[in-house]
């Protein structure tokens, strides 16, 4: 099986150049022409079904093409159609406007995500062409969002309302890179969301720091003492429950970890920009940043900041605050659990208001022995050649309803590589990864569809 390159990057190339920015109002045209346009590439890909679902933000595409055999399983494809902003004058090459050179194609959203979704749709090309030019081995149904880059808000909602049009075995997530050009890997985890704005107030205005400094509590020490007392000495998260309902990584699991190709020093000096790796005791960089759970604050500021000095008690302290989550954990558990450490810590004479930000994003992990992960891993491993490695992601996405409200496994499974600068200047993916990973879509296809994945 083989993919018409040409073919490929036409449809791709004229996707890129559709400004798909979710974030931006002045874009919002431009995200709904992208999700047009990927409506009729799906019927010129051969779906029968493609249509647009509104939200009450960016619009949505659904596709679905049946399987002749109605006992063949049924897969939804997830991806998204929106892109990150552009900080025009850091780009080489316009950012809408595609440029191949070598292997590598640049363009905001060639590799996060629309190189990606455009390769299902070769995919599915191919394993109809296989399996005899009709229908595709296994049902496909295909959705992809138009407001991922901006928090997919509206995402739950479009799900629980269109639950039965969705049902499906299982849900193919393609919006993850691989650890390396030589090192076919697929991720099996992605860390949940949690976070809140703390507000430490105390005198009614600012006040004079000789009157008044010695005799009333500051908000900016109660809030530093707050922080502070987050981790203990181990770097463990000092919340209250906080690690009660986190399942514990597996004597498996953590081997899986520790064989992976990670060097350090490297990652320390490229990718994280810092002079020490920290965190945990008891656990590798792999493990903290992957596969427990955190605690961070984002933002912290009070009292005076300009220039010269103001010797004031400032009237109120803030931070913003965020937690990464690991299975089993529950975002809203976490805010009550800091609520409650707050609460037991507050100095006497201060007052505190928590905001959450919002409802948080569970985390989602594929379960090992799911059938749909195992015929991943062959397929991938058939196309790309060599062992197939398991790894997880740090962040955290929409995954996490897919798999709870739709109640199947997710199973990612990405080509693009951690140098392809998503979300920065000059973006690129290489095209030959796309055509692999069609390939290997299609293989999947095949082998689900062969019931060999029982
Ligand atoms: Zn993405």
């Amino acid at each position: 099986m083989a993919v018409a390159e040409p073919d490929f990057l036409a449809e791709l190339g004229a996707w890129l150049r559709i400004p798909s920015v979710s974030a931006r109002p002045e874009h919002a045209v431009d995200v709904r022409r992208s999700a047009e346009w990927l409506c009729e590439a799906l019927w010129r890909a051969g779906f029968p079904v493609a249509e647009l679902w509104e939200t009450a933000g960016h619009p949505a595409v659904f596709a679905e093409w049946p399987a002749t055999d109605p006992a063949a399983p049924v897969i939804l494809v997830y991806g998204h159609h929106d892109v990150q902003p552009v900080e025009q004058d850091e780009w080489d090459t316009p950012p809408f406007e595609p440029v191949r050179r070598g292997d590598e194609l640049f363009g905001r959203g060639a590799a996060d995500d629309k190189g990606q979704v455009v390769s299902h749709l070769f995919a599915a090309r191919l394993a109809v062409a296989a399996c005899g030019g009709q229908a595709p081995p296994v049902t496909l149904k295909v959705l992809v969002e138009g407001e991922e880059e901006s928090g997919s808000r509206h995402f739950a909602t479009l799900l629980r309302g269109h639950r039965e049009r969705l049902a499906c075995d299982a849900v193919i997530v393609s919006d993850t890179p691989m650890l390396g050009p030589q090192t076919p890997s697929i991720c099996i985890g992605m860390r949940g969301l949690a976070d809140c704005e703390i507000d430490v107030f105390g005198p009614d205005r600012d006040i004079h720091s000789g009157s008044f400094g010695g005799g009333v509590p500051n908000p900016a020490h109660a809030l530093a003492e707050l922080v502070a007392a987050m981790h203990d000495g181990l770097g463990r998260v000092a919340l209250p429950g906080f690690y009660d309902r986190v399942r514990p990584l597996d004597g498996r699991e953590r081997a899986a970890l520790a064989r992976l190709p990670f060097d350090e020093t490297r990652w320390l000096r490229e990718s994280a920009q810092s002079g020490a790796a920290v965190g945990e005791a008891g656990f590798s960089t792999l493990e903290r940043i992957w596969a427990r759970p955190t605690a961070e604050v984002n933002g912290l500021w009070s009292g005076y900041t300009g220039p010269g000095n103001k010797t004031v008690i400032p009237r109120s302290a803030h931070a913003k605050i965020s937690f990464r989550l690991v299975p089993n954990q529950q975002p809203g558990e976490v805010i009550t659990a800091f609520r409650e450490f707050v609460a037991d810590r507050l100095p006497a004479g201060m007052r505190v208001v928590i905001r959450a930000g919002g409802p948080g994003v569970r985390p989602c992990v594929t379960p090992a022995d799911s059938p749909v992960l195992q015929a991943a891993i062959r397929a991938v491993g058939a196309v790309f050649g060599g062992e197939v490695l398991l790894t997880r992601e740090g962040g955290s996405g929409p995954e996490a309803d897919l798999a709870e409200i739709l109640a199947v496994p997710v199973v990612f499974v990405g080509f693009g590589l951690s140098d392809d600068r998503i979300h920065a200047a000059n973006e690129r993916v290489l095209v030959s990864r796309l055509l692999k990973g069609a390939e290997a879509l299609g293989e999947l296809w095949i082998d689900l569809g062969s019931g060999a994945a029982g």
